[in-house]
């Protein structure tokens, strides 16, 4: 481990650094990160700066948490990992029936990060219409949706900065729009209507993030369209896959998105937060019904193959059985009040702000856009590095500047988030 003094003689000119424009950093050095606790991070100068964005949103309970670290502690020291083809291990099998338990669902796969997950889901849905015979080459998709960057999860976002320069080498998809508020349900539905009454015996599978489209900048939108929508694919023998990466797990004010959509879609992918920010793992959770069509002697060559070597990491599922502890303290309904807490505080302190628009929040998720910056630089780098100067991580998708705390924020440690967020805007506009 590096000390203060020796850490300037690191040579990070190696790593090639993802999403940032490494360019940026000629002159913008990147922040070396020495430790962690709580909603804190700490660099090698000992200033700490609040972690806004819950590291990309994985991280719910606060950094090196006592109870997440001495599960894993226990587990390194038991057992670390080993293939889940042909062995098992007691940390995935609780972790897969206390998932099934909690979301209602019969069967888990496990991928280990976001997008494998995704790719997971799309091959099975593919599969499963291909073991009866239906041969349905397409999916479909929510405009300004984001599913991974794989090719396979890339091919069904909509987000064009990630996707448009590989469009030349994607599988086959269809895109419908999402509302753009609830004045708009009507109009999106009756699209997805034409798509389908086209198109609907060549789909697979649609595919779509429940409530908020989180990377297309914390779009919220009607539960409502995501029952009627997926209840319209699911008439005609389309497979619906939730994508929960981001929501699930709290984000929203339920443990997952589904439940307030009052619809269970055939797949629900999960990441990020599973773990609680340790470690990666993914996991598809889905029916008996599609696991029997699988179901088959060696001979009928019906296996669905897909073996990452870290699937069902043991040291990733015993972190992610660790999260579940936690969340059975009543996580979700505490959530409640923090998250007005932090709503008021907002209101309060950002409302009518010059530039502030469109404060929106749902359950631990808290957006608005930035309007009227005159900077030379991006906005979002603008922003980034400001919130270094008022102690925040902040990483804005466009002008759109979002907090997503861990779950343990204290009363205190909003007001200063808040108070960081305010300075930032008056510092830019
Ligand atoms: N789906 C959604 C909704 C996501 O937000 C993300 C990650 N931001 C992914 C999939 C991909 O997950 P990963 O980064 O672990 O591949």
């Amino acid at each position: 481990m590096p000390t203060n003094a020796t850490w300037h003689a690191l040579d990070f000119k190696y790593v090639w650094h993802p999403c940032s424009q490494m360019h940026d950093h000629a002159h913008l050095p990147l922040l070396p990160i020495k430790s962690a606790k709580g909603v804190y991070l700490y660099d090698f100068e000992g200033k700490s700066y609040i972690d806004g964005i819950s590291s990309w949103w994985v991280n719910l309970f606060g950094h090196n948490h006592p109870y997440i670290n001495k599960k894993l502690k226990e587990q390194i020291d038991q057992l670390e990992h080993v293939l889940l083809a042909g062995l098992t291990h007691p940390q995935a099998i609780n972790l897969a029936a206390r998932l099934c338990a909690l979301s209602g669902f019969d069967k888990c796969f496990f991928a280990d990060n976001g997008s494998a997950g995704v790719e997971v889901a799309l091959k099975m849905s593919y599969h499963s219409h291909l073991l009866e015979g239906k041969q349905k080459p397409k999916f479909l998709s929510l405009e300004n949706g984001y599913h991974g960057e794989t090719l396979g999860a890339l091919s069904v976002g909509g987000v064009g900065l990630y996707k448009d320069t590989y469009k030349g080498i994607f599988c086959d998809q269809l895109q419908t729009p999402v509302p753009k508020d609830e004045a708009d349900v009507q109009r999106a539905l009756h699209a997805l209507e034409k798509i389908l009454e086209q198109e609907h015996q060549n789909i697979s599978a649609f595919i779509l993030e429940p409530l908020i489209q989180c990377a297309g900048n914390m779009h919220f939108y009607s539960a409502d369209f995501v029952k009627q929508a997926t209840q319209m694919c699911q008439e005609r023998g389309i497979l619906v896959i939730f994508d929960e990466i981001a929501v699930g797990f709290g984000r929203t004010g339920s443990l997952f998105a589904f439940e307030q959509c009052g619809i269970k879609p055939d797949f629900l992918c999960l990441s990020k937060g599973i773990t609680g920010g340790y470690l990666p793992l993914a996991v598809v959770l889905t029916s008996d019904g599609i696991y029997d069509k699988f179901y088959a002697p060696y001979e009928q060559d019906k296996s669905f193959l897909h073996s990452h070597s870290y699937t069902g990491n043991a040291l990733a599922c015993a972190c992610a059985n660790a999260t579940l502890d936690l969340f059975e303290q009543g996580v979700v309904e505490q959530n409640k009040t923090l998250s007005r807490t932090i709503q008021t505080c907002m209101q309060e302190q950002l409302e009518g702000l010059k530039g502030v628009k469109n404060l929106r929040s749902c359950g631990m998720v808290f957006a608005f856009e930035l309007e009227g910056y005159k900077g030379s630089q991006r906005l979002s780098l603008a922003v980034f590095q400001k919130g270094l100067e008022f102690g925040i991580i902040l990483r804005p998708l466009g002008n759109t500047i979002y907090f997503m705390p861990a779950y343990t924020m204290s009363p205190d440690e909003v007001l200063k988030s808040v108070g960081a967020m305010v300075g930032v805007v008056r510092a830019l506009t």
